[in-house]
């Protein structure tokens, strides 16, 4: 069936959308919810309001181009939570002992968002929400609506969990089971609901866990041609809707959209495509650990050197990391960025990663496999290089090194928790490793040909997947008449 007809209104429907407030989470949901609001259902996105500093604009942009979409506003709980006035996302917590704070806040935010729902027009018709957002569980209980789950993973991570919950392997080396692939990790690869520990901050995840587990629905940002084999069995085994509708990224088509994408400081975006507009098709590394970037300051050295030792061009992003100043004080003393000037170019804060990644000049992503990231590098159809190194990274790892067989990994041998860095001064990838697995994917070669080869295709199945016609577009028309069919009961 496809009876809907995009050109038709269908404002009464009111789709509500509220994204974890951390990069990794906000980004992609305010992406989904410019999709929604481009096949005219009305959209809200819910957050705190220095959230929505982030990507007001290009809402902005939404609305002048007809979509009915808007931003709504619920207060940060800071003093409630003892989190600092001005902070309000997980990313510029000034230190990780205040990510328990972080979840006491988003306890709080209960009662705001209740009252804010209850008293919308259109009533919501459902909820899309971070999984992490757990009271919308009981709201959307409460006003009988049904409620949608976002994690920001893939369903090769949604299955991966799913199995090892069930059966829960003795050896510390093992096949994941009930995968349509062999693919092998340990148990110190995994993400930390498989932790055996009690902080807070575990029973907080314990308990998204079972929230999340009692969903009869989820989003993904995901493509079905990429992981179709999983998107079918985690559906088989969890009997949920599960609807592939991304790569969401891809909802920024225009420069400016995808220039200020989560942009917190203004780094002189021309200069940055100057400078890549000076190389040649495909010679450029990009470089970027994320938006939380834990690496230890002793991990970036080495990053930094095997960068050298390439002698290709290179950005590396460095973002607000974990012992910066120990990092700031070695690229001074050591003349890091002198000796590398011309070729190397370091981004301190935001990168647009998103307009980077589409310039032509990139050749490979060396990436610490967040989700968003993955995908977005699998959109720009360039290889891989991995590092992953905390939550489900090694999930994502996989998927690149072994089901798309896009990239190579680092070989970094086991997660660093968040929080959990402290004292953790050793390397699990020194400088050779960066340059060996560099020179893996660039340069001339068969089997590198036909690595790039793949990386293209994969790219050109997700731009198809959201286009008109494709299946991450034709499953945001499914979900729309899902919730047709609950309005009409
Ligand atoms: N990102 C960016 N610029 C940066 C760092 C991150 O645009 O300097 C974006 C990136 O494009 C991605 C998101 O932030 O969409 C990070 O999400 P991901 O899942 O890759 O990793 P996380 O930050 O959650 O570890």
């Amino acid at each position: 069936m496809h009876a809907m007809d995009s050109s038709k209104s269908l404002c009464h429907l009111h789709f509500v959308f509220i994204p974890l407030m951390a990069p990794g989470h906000l980004l992609p949901m305010v992406d989904m919810a410019k999709l929604f609001a481009r096949r005219n259902v009305t959209v809200s996105i819910v957050t705190t309001p220095l959230n929505s500093i982030q990507f007001r604009d290009t809402i902005d942009r939404e609305i002048q181009s007809g979509s009915p979409i808007q931003i709504l506003h619920v207060p940060f709980p800071n003093a409630e939570s003892g989190i600092p006035e001005g902070c309000e996302s997980a990313d510029t917590l000034p230190s990780v002992d205040l990510f328990e704070n972080f979840f006491v806040a988003l306890r709080l935010l209960h009662q705001p968002l209740e009252e804010l729902l209850e008293n919308l027009t259109p009533m919501p018709s459902c909820i899309i929400a971070d999984k992490h957002v757990m009271c919308v569980a009981d709201i959307a209980k409460k006003l009988n609506v049904p409620r949608i789950t976002f994690d920001g993973t893939s369903c090769f991570t949604h299955l991966c969990n799913r199995n090892l919950h069930e059966a829960f392997p003795d050896e510390d080396k093992f096949l994941v089971p009930g995968l349509p692939h062999r693919v092998e990790l340990r148990k110190c690869q995994l993400p930390p609901e498989f932790l055996k520990t009690n902080t807070k901050i575990d029973t907080y995840r314990k308990e998204v866990r079972v929230v999340a587990e009692k969903t009869h629905m989820v989003v993904v940002n995901s493509f079905e041609e990429l992981e179709a084999e999983y998107v079918k069995e985690y559906q088989r085994v969890t009997g949920r809707k599960v609807w592939c509708v991304g790569p969401v990224s891809l909802s920024n088509k225009d420069e400016l959209d995808k220039a200020q994408r989560g942009m917190r400081n203004s780094n002189d975006l021309s200069q940055i495509l100057k400078w890549l507009d000076s190389w040649p098709p495909s010679s450029v590394i990009y470089v970027c650990l994320g938006s939380l970037n834990r690496a230890t300051p002793k991990q970036l050295i080495e990053i930094g050197l095997g960068l050298e030792a390439t002698k290709r061009p290179f950005i590396w992003v460095l973002r607000g990391a974990y012992g910066r100043e120990e990092l700031e004080e070695w690229l001074l003393e050591e003349g890091f960025e002198e000796r590398v000037k011309g070729r190397g170019l370091l981004i301190k804060g935001w990168a647009p990663q998103v307009l980077i990644l589409s310039h032509s000049a990139i050749g490979a992503f060396l990436t610490h496999c967040g989700w968003n990231s993955t995908l977005e590098g699998i959109c720009a159809g360039v290889p891989l290089i991995t590092f992953p190194l905390f939550a489900e990274q090694f999930y994502n790892e996989r998927v690149v090194v072994q089901v798309v067989e896009t990239g190579v990994s680092l070989g970094a041998e086991a997660v660093v928790h968040l929080g959990e860095e402290e004292g953790k001064s050793y390397v699990q990838v020194k400088r050779e490793s960066v340059r060996d697995s560099i020179e893996k994917v660039m340069g001339e070669g068969e089997e590198k040909e036909k690595m790039r080869e793949r990386a293209r295709r994969y790219a050109e199945m997700g731009r198809k997947a959201i286009e008109e016609g494709g299946s991450s577009y034709h499953n945001i028309s499914l979900l729309i008449e899902d919730i047709i069919m609950h309005v009409q009961g």
